[in-house]
């Protein structure tokens, strides 16, 4: 920490990381960051923070950081540095050549879930204004998109159900195939106070996370289900349910519908705890034995991550759990629910935004000619009927050679896509590829135009947590580029023919507002009023809606949907014999564009390979090893780490660092209803290579 002095003012404003959205008073010393406090007030911290939000913000001011347009007519040639007008010119120019040799379908852009909900929204306007199609897709393709699918067919909402506070109420927590003492630390203290309290805890996840057992916490049930079999354990649970009488049948009669053809389902011998223990590697008798705690310990409230949605069946699981809540009455109330613990800081609002290329703002699907409609009538262009191209699609597309440019917006796509090698070939294979970011990471290097992006001490605008908490986000410096993010879509839509100008972010939110009846009632005037509010926030729910479907659900009655298990096509062989997940690690955050440039970096300096020992030991590697980590799709290198927090025959990494490249050997697989990339299993096979 660099010796500052004393603050000598304060801006509260929100974590730029992780899915809790937690507030912080950061002290300056004329134009100096000199620490960032924990706000006592923030409605999702009240007081708290972790290691990422309180130290890790010296990448603001990092000197990689790119302060001024470039451009190039090759990703050969050398960047040439411009001013703004200049850039933006080109770049509308370039646009519309393109359009107009291959047609409008040729372009389209990727929203970034770390950006506002005012510089997503202004993202997916231009595309859609300016660009003329929908071929604009979220980041939360890759993470959290299945719970979007999931969740809107079943309860008729694309969000989490419950605030963070309520947690204090649960009597039972289930987390499912998360890991919040390192992806959301703030929340795991409130989940492990009221474990300390006495609530149970039923962890389902193949690696034994901290959670399981850490000082005065035991979980009373850790199922280390094989990777790839969430559905069948989900199914299993229910069929406990169902065939034990724990079925809440006044809840279920009152609030849902479809039950008897998912009862029946569900009751058939193949979903039992018995046939499915052969799929899921988990004692049946584990099995029965946490299904019954979850129905009958009182308020049971599920918590999950990636390890639910990033997997082929990522959809059918957010929908099986939903099922299971609904049957045993544990929504619409404190202490239950089905709550997704979001990665990014703003993955909620990225999709809220509108950024998906099937939906408008608040989840309303283009082929909808009444939303539509609104949208026209505002922006004054008309809006294509039929969804754009997803992420994935856009890949395909550009190696087919039908999609020529891209607008990458804040994410390093090269690096957290999965099968690095076709995502490179596909920004090779492009004529136009517009990354707007802080750093030349990844996805720049196969960039002909670089926009300098704005860190989160620099903007203005909002962030929506995983509890559809709207936070304002607020400048406590002007923009070092000399351009705010927002202005960046805006400039070049202008320079396409479309005009589309604000003032300030607080009239993109208005005009949010006026087009999402979910946020009707959002305004900054109210957020600095009330501090932040929970949408949906209308004149139903002036203050916002801290806890969903409490007196009927969203879509009006849930939904039950039968929830068949498909194995995933990605399985060991003889050739590939282990199973590799991914995920993170408590000071790292996500590829590390960011952590990797703070001090936490000296706490995980690369990436590290788990293996279990009886996996190592047949194989000859000794902890420290450098081994070769390789699938069908391609090769990297690291170190070894043995560990028996991992099950025999499943490897785990991370992915902070793009030295190593995880998603060099990660595959296409995806989730058969949003394409999430399957993340969570790839068969590898891991050998030593030198030693250390
Ligand atoms: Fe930031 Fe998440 Fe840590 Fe809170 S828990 S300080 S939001 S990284």
């Amino acid at each position: 920490v660099v010796e500052l002095g004393m603050p000598t003012r304060s801006v509260v404003t929100t974590c730029a990381y992780c899915g809790v959205g937690c507030s912080f008073k950061a002290e300056m010393r004329g134009d100096q960051l000199v620490r960032m406090v924990p706000f006592k007030d923030g409605g999702a911290n009240e007081g708290h923070s972790c290691v990422k939000g309180r130290f890790a913000f010296g990448y603001a001011t990092h000197p990689d950081r790119q302060m001024n347009p470039m451009i190039r007519e090759s990703i050969t040639d050398e960047w040439q540095v411009v001013d703004w007008d200049t850039a933006i010119t080109y770049t509308a120019r370039k646009f519309l050549e393109i359009q107009g040799k291959y047609g409008a379908s040729a372009i389209g852009g990727i929203t970034s879930s770390r950006t506002t909900n005012e510089e997503v929204y202004v993202v997916q306007k231009m595309v859609r204004a300016a660009f003329g199609n929908n071929n604009v897709d979220t980041c939360a393709r890759v993470c959290h998109s299945p719970t979007g699918y999931g969740l809107k067919q079943t309860f008729g909402t694309s969000a989490g159900t419950q605030d963070f506070k309520s947690v204090a109420e649960a009597d039972v927590i289930m987390v499912i195939g998360a890991n919040p003492t390192d992806g959301h630390p703030v929340f795991a203290s409130r989940m492990k106070k009221r474990i300390r309290e006495g609530a149970k805890l039923i962890v389902v996840d193949p690696r034994r996370i901290d959670l399981v057992r850490s000082p005065h916490i035991e979980a009373q049930y850790h199922l280390p289900l094989q990777p790839g079999t969430n559905v069948a354990m989900v199914n299993a649970f229910a069929h406990v349910v169902v065939t034990e009488g724990l079925v809440d049948q006044d809840f279920v009669a009152a609030r849902c519908e479809g039950y008897e053809e998912w009862a029946q389902f569900i009751a058939r011998p193949e979903n039992s705890p018995e046939a499915t223990e052969s799929i899921t590697g988990v004692p049946a008798a584990d099995v029965r034995a946490a299904a019954r705690l979850y129905a009958t310990g009182g308020n049971a409230a599920i918590y999950y991550g990636l390890g639910v949605t990033e997997h082929s069946q990522g959809s059918t699981m957010v929908m099986g759990m939903a099922n299971l809540a609904m049957a045993t009455g544990n929504i619409g109330r404190d202490g239950v629910g089905v709550n997704p613990l979001r990665g990014q800081n703003n993955v909620q609002g990225s999709c809220d935004m509108g950024s998906f290329p099937h939906e408008l703002s608040g989840y309303r699907h283009v082929s909808d000619e009444a939303v539509r409609e609104v949208f026209e009538t505002l922006w004054g262009r008309p809006i294509l009927p039929e969804p754009g191209l997803r992420i994935p699609n856009m890949f395909d597309a550009a190696i087919d050679g039908t999609f020529r440019a891209l607008f990458v917006q804040g994410e390093d796509i090269a690096q957290s896509d999965p099968n690095t090698k076709h995502v490179t070939a596909a920004l090779a294979a492009m004529d136009l590829v517009v990354v707007q970011d802080l750093f030349i990471n990844e996805t720049a290097k196969f960039a002909h135009v670089f926009l300098p992006g704005t860190s989160f001490l620099e903007k203005d605008g909002t962030f929506t947590n995983a509890e559809r908490r709207i936070n304002r986000v607020r400048p406590v410096m002007a923009p070092k580029t000399g351009m705010h993010e927002w202005e960046i879509p805006c400039r070049i839509a202008q320079a396409m023919g479309y005009e589309m100008s604000y003032n300030n972010p607080s009239e993109i939110m208005d005009e949010i507002a006026a087009v999402t009846p979910t946020f009707s009632g959002v305004s900054f005037e109210k957020l600095d009023k009330l501090g932040s509010v929970q949408w949906p926030c209308n004149d139903a729910a002036p203050t916002g809606t801290p806890i969903m479907h409490v007196d009927g659900f969203v879509r009006g009655k849930g939904a039950f949907v039968p929830t068949t298990f498909v194995p995933t096509d990605e399985r060991s062989t003889r050739k590939f014999p282990l199973i590799l997940t991914t995920g993170r690690i408590l000071s790292q955050y996500n590829v590390g564009a960011q952590t990797r440039r703070t001090a936490n970096v000296a706490w995980h300096p690369e990436d590290v390979l788990e293996i279990h020992p009886h996996d190592a030991e047949v194989r000859g590697i000794n902890d420290g090893d450098m081994v070769s980590l390789a699938s069908r799709v391609g090769e990297t290198t690291l170190k070894a780490t043995i560990s028996d927090r991992m099950p025999v025959g499943v490897v785990y990494t991370t992915f902070h660092h793009p030295v190593t490249g995880a998603n060099v050997v990660t595959t296409e697989n995806s989730d058969w209803a949003t394409n999430c990339p399957e993340y969570k299993v790839t068969a590898v096979q891991v050998g030593l290579r030198t030693s250390a």
